[in-house]
């Protein structure tokens, strides 16, 4: 049993409660390598941003669970490093989908666990919950639970299509579950293509699509079911038109790749909604990275050079973010 307290690390309890009575929001960022994780560490350090660090099942299979715990410990002391001087950094658990999963997660030093059971009949979606709350909250770990079904492909999680979360269950499935935040669906997606060109209209001058808009009269409904309820968004990149053409320039076949447009994210921030989960983005951040060095140098071998530019990348989308999108630039001096 490893505390996550040890590790210096925190829940997301208090940094929720601020992020709603600020009006801003949390980034909540996935990482499965070291490039990625500098980049992140580096971007909230600078920008005195707390921040979520996101480890998927997939991560997880991808990486080894020992050597992302590590990483995590290795992150708060590298944050301090670079002159930050109380980092606020939580270790997340994406989409768990088992209470062994969880478990395992809090024995193992994580500080927050998601137990993702929305795709389980409504009261054994609450029993699951419940139960891995019971467990985490002995250890002072938050929990976050999800109702509705969101579209889109994410590591092992996926669904052809969406459910929007019915308002009229939030109180009770808060209540009898004992969550500390709730994922809703509202419209966002997993992946790069969050919406078929069926779903979207297009741009008449650019050619491109334009998503259709997120489910704000849902999000409201919820929020005046459970006031100053924590709420988190999924599926939330953007996939900034600029990588997806770089990549698509640069040899690569991302037709029709789209995301939630910003200015959406902009206002979901503003509200109740204080987990905003960023991963697709710095995928395609890396990948553009990456294509770009080795088309442009083919005699290129060394990785540092082509990772070295995809952290580059990945570290100014995250500012962006940080600053631009979810104004949580300041809120963790
Ligand atoms: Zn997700």
């Amino acid at each position: 049993m490893v505390s996550y307290k040890e590790l210096g690390l925190v829940n997301t309890r208090e940094m929720f409660a601020k992020a709603i009575k600020g009006g801003y929001a949390i980034p909540a960022f996935n990482f499965n390598n070291m490039e990625q994780l500098q980049a992140i560490i580096k971007a909230a350090a600078e920008t005195k941003s707390p921040v979520i660090l996101q480890v998927s099942k997939g991560a997880r299979n991808y990486a080894n669970q020992t050597l992302l715990r590590y990483m995590a410990q290795g992150a708060v002391e590298y944050a301090k490093e670079l002159g930050w001087e109380h980092p606020q950094i939580v270790l997340h658990l994406d989409h768990g989908d088992s209470f062994e999963l969880c478990k395992s997660c809090v024995d193992f030093g994580f500080s927050s666990v998601m137990i993702d059971a929305s795709s389980l009949p409504y009261e054994e979606n609450i029993a699951l919950t419940k139960k891995v709350v019971e467990y985490a909250h002995q250890f002072d770990v938050t929990v976050e639970a999800e109702l509705g079904v969101l579209a889109g492909v994410e590591d092992e999680v996926s669904s052809a299509v969406s459910h929007y979360t019915k308002p009229e269950e939030v109180v009770d499935f808060a209540t009898r579950s004992g969550c500390d935040s709730l994922a809703i669906s509202i419209g966002t997606s997993h992946g790069a293509y969050k919406f078929t060109p069926e779903q979207c209209t297009r741009d008449p001058k650019t050619g491109k699509l334009v998503p259709p808009p997120l489910a704000f009269d849902v999000l409201d409904a919820v929020m005046e079911q459970l006031p100053g309820f924590p709420i988190v968004l999924h599926g939330s990149s953007s996939v900034p038109q600029e990588y997806v053409d770089m990549i698509n320039s640069l040899g690569g076949k991302l037709p029709d790749a789209i995301g939630i447009p910003e200015e959406q994210l902009r206002k979901a921030a503003k509200s109740a909604v204080c987990k905003i989960n960023i991963d697709s983005d710095s995928r395609l951040a890396f990948t553009a990275a990456v294509r770009k060095v080795l088309t442009e140098k083919p005699g290129e071998f060394d990785p540092r050079k082509y990772c070295g530019l995809a952290r580059d990348f990945m570290e100014d989308l995250y500012k962006h973010k940080i600053i631009d999108v979810l104004g949580s630039n300041g809120k963790a001096e």
